[in-house]
This record gives C-alpha cells, structure tokens and sequence, in this order.
C-alpha cells in the first residue's frame, strides 16, 4: 500500500484507498500492514458484527475510541481494504474492537463476517483523532448522535471518559436505528446509565408497536432530548446525510462550528433535505 520514500516521508493509502503523499511519516506502523488475528467476531444485532482483533505485532497500539484504522482481507488473490472506527482498546492483551455493519451484497462485510477466532488479517494505518481529543475544553456536556454502527466508538468514547474519576462532564448518546432487533450494546450501555453522568437516548425509526420509546429518525427527535445546547459538544457518526442535515439545521440557528465534529461512514455527498434541515432548525431555534 504505501511507497517508501527517502528521509520520513511516504505515499500513504487513505483509509479509502487513496493515494496521498504525506511529510513527517517516520514510523513504518504507521504506514505498512500489520498482522492481526481474530479474537471474536460475533452478531450482536440483525447486521451488526463486533469484531475483536488481537495486533500480532510489537509496534506502538496508540489506537482509541474513535480513531480509524484499515482492515485488509486477502480474497482469492485480491485484497479488498475498508476503513473502520476504532470502539475499544485493551492495550494488555494488544487487541482492539471494532462494530461492523454486514451488509447485504456488499464486497467485503460479508467476507469479513465469516471470519471466525484464530483467522488471519491486516490492519493499516491509524487516522483520526479520538472522540476523547475532539471534545472542546470549554464544552460542559458532551452529545452523541450516530445511526447504525457509529453507535460503537460513541459507546467506547463514553466508557473510557467514565472510568476517568475526573470526568465531570455529563454524557449523552443519541442512536438512531431501524427496528430493536437492529440495536447493537444495549446491555453495556443500560449498565452505563448507572453512572449519573450517563444518559442513553434510543431512537427507532420502524419501532414495533410494543416500543414505548422514542420514535422517528435522529434529526426529528433531537430536539424533544435536549432542552439547551449551550456549550454542548456534539459529536456525529454514522450516515453522512443524517451528518449535513443535523450540520445545517445547527449551524442555522448558530450552533458554533468549533462545538460540532463528525465521522461520516457512507452517504458523504448526500446533500441534505432542505425540509429536514428547515424543521431541526424551526424545532431547536431559541435552545442556544
Ligand atoms: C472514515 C470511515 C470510517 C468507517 N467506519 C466504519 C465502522 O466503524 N463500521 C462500519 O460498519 N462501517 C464503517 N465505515 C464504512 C466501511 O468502511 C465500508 O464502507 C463498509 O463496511 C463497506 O462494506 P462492503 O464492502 O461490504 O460494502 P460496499 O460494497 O463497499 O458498499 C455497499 C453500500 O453500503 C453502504 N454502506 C457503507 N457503510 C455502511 C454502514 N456502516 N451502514 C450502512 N450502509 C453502509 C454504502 O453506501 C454502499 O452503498 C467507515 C467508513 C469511513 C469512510
């Protein structure tokens, strides 16, 4: 994947393939392939995979919740290659987490779903800053918004900040999904709700007719889940047109760009729906 160049610098493969030229690159980790073997990789929903990756390798591990690394699967000769969202990090054991959505006549989630305990693969590269890194200092709560599998590194970034005694900004994840079959980690982030600075808002937008909860796409019930966003940090993953039309309606009723990051998976032309963007900005003007 990458050309080695003379002195620290390198042609690097972008977690989507592309190639770009990058000054300052000095540590092959940070470049090359790296061995990794399959720890576990399981459904934990209808399409959502946790696959946990042991690093087979002695190189630095500086991955955490919300920082992208590449898989690479050899297939008949051809090496299919897709970026991932680091969820968790366990630095003894050398492995790392990631939540994959399977996806139906894809080119590689389903290849990468048969894979079972002991398999070889490859990571590359380490992209993105941690969730963690992105929160801005003077932000005195923290939201989440993702829709389907970006519920991962959202769920890893509020663990780790938990286990910090020091973290005293409160916490809330908003994730969006189709039906309840479709929710990945509800068991371990009810259990977070035990930590008072802990709050998980669950969305379904197809919700049987037993769900009590909210309903609806992300965009439409952000606003009944927050009464001010203030000096509220959010951060967004998962689909790039929920991603522009939250960006737009925020940022039309003043949302401060510097309070607002993403990580877009799919859909990242997607321009968004005007109407969409219209009603969140109707729904949340007065909230700042
Ligand atoms: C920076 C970055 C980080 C990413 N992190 C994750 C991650 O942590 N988990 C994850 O599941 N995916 C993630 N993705 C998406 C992932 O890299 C691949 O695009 C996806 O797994 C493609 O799988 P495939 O080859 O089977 O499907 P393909 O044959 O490449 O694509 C089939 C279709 O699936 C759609 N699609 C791609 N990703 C998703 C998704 N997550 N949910 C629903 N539809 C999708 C695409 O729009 C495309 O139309 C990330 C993408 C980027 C750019």
């Amino acid at each position: 994947m990458v050309g080695e160049d003379s002195g620290n610098c390198a042609w690097l493969a972008t977690p989507d393939g592309i190639l770009c030229y990058v000054m300052g690159m000095s540590e092959p980790w940070e470049s090359q392939p790296r061995p990794a073997r399959v720890v576990e990789n399981r459904l934990i929903a209808r399409g959502s995979c946790w696959l946990s990756l042991r690093i087979e390798d002695e190189w630095p591990l500086p991955y955490r919740p919300g920082t992208i690394t590449s898989v690479l699967l050899e297939v008949g000769g051809h090496r299919l290659r897709h970026p991932y969202t680091v969820c968790a990090v366990d630095p003894e054991s050398r492995e790392i987490a990631l939540l994959f959505r399977v996806i139906q006549g894809g080119n590689m989630t389903p290849l990468l779903s048969q894979l079972g305990a002991g398999n070889e693969l490859a990571i590359a590269g380490i992209f993105a800053t941690p969730i963690a890194a992105l929160i801005r200092p003077e932000a005195t709560s923290v939201l989440g918004i993702s829709t389907g599998t970006g519920i991962g590194p959202l769920a890893g970034f509020a663990r780790e900040a938990l286990l910090d005694p020091d973290w005293t900004r409160p916490i809330t994840l908003l994730s969006g999904f189709r039906a309840e079959v479709d929710v990945p980690l509800a068991p371990q982030l009810e259990a977070m709700e035990e930590d008072p600075r802990f709050c998980w808002q669950l969305c379904l937008s197809q919700g049987s007719e037993s769900w009590e909860g909210l309903r609806g796409r992300v965009t439409a019930v952000l606003p009944k889940v927050v009464e001010s966003l203030r000096a509220v940090h959010l951060h967004l993953v998962g689909n790039g047109k929920m991603i522009s039309e939250l960006r737009a309606g925020l940022l039309k009723v003043g949302f401060p760009s510097e309070f607002l990051t993403s990580e877009t998976y799919y859909n990242r032309n997607v321009p968004p729906d005007p109407q969409v963007v219209q009603q969140l900005a109707e729904a949340l003007r007065g909230r700042l």
